[in-house]
């Protein structure tokens, strides 16, 4: 198990609350938004941490944080930046759903060569105008393949689930911030 050091004092002596940080790589939100399914939960939730880099905040670079929360497989440039800069600024790591976990829904173009899905896409999808395959600089360039998040860093903990549910995540959440060995229950950890 990766332990959460003791937190930081302030200026003040006050105890600094453990900071949270989350990113979606190549995701669709899913597992932030069951995130919110938490409900009134989320209130105890922000008594507990602060927020850094997270679609609820406004920041947009990561900072030093203790646990990271990572939704998405890895399938472009910009996604390999992301995940590297997590893992120097996290202490504790996490893989969110089956996409972090084993490329999931993205990773499905695996079976194709990126030249077949890009031509597919742009060029033979149905109802293409003007067909071209997008080159802009500023589009992140795609990878060959999606790779699990752990194929590119160190990961600490790995929440699989389409998403994982709201009692899942919360369950973790409270298990690692008391520094306890994570215990789910049967009934937070089968899919069938
Ligand atoms: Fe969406 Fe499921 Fe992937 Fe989460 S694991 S990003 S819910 S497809």
């Amino acid at each position: 198990m990766t332990e959460m050091t003791d937190n930081t004092v302030n200026e003040s002596g006050e105890k600094q609350k453990p900071r949270i940080a989350t990113a979606a790589l190549c995701g669709c939100f899913g597992c932030h938004m069951s995130f919110l399914d938490i409900d009134e939960r989320i209130l105890q939730l922000v008594e507990l941490v602060e927020f850094d880099r997270s679609p609820i905040t406004d920041i947009k670079e990561v900072g030093p944080c203790d646990i990271g929360l990572i939704e998405g497989g890895v399938a472009n440039a910009e996604n390999v930046e992301v995940l590297r800069d997590f893992r120097r600024h996290c202490k504790i790591l996490v893989a969110v759903g089956a996409c972090a976990v084993n490329g999931g829904v993205p990773a499905m173009r695996n079976q194709f060569e990126l030249k077949e899905c890009l031509v597919e896409a742009y060029i033979n999808g149905i109802g293409v105008e003007n067909p071209q395959i997008p080159d802009d600089p500023e589009i992140p360039l795609l990878l060959d393949k999606v790779h699990p998040v752990h194929e590119v860093v160190k990961i600490d903990y790995f929440l699989p689930g389409c998403p994982p549910s709201a009692d899942t995540l919360w369950t973790f959440l409270n298990e690692i911030l008391a520094g306890e060995e994570i215990t789910f229950p049967y009934s937070l950890i089968h899919y069938d």
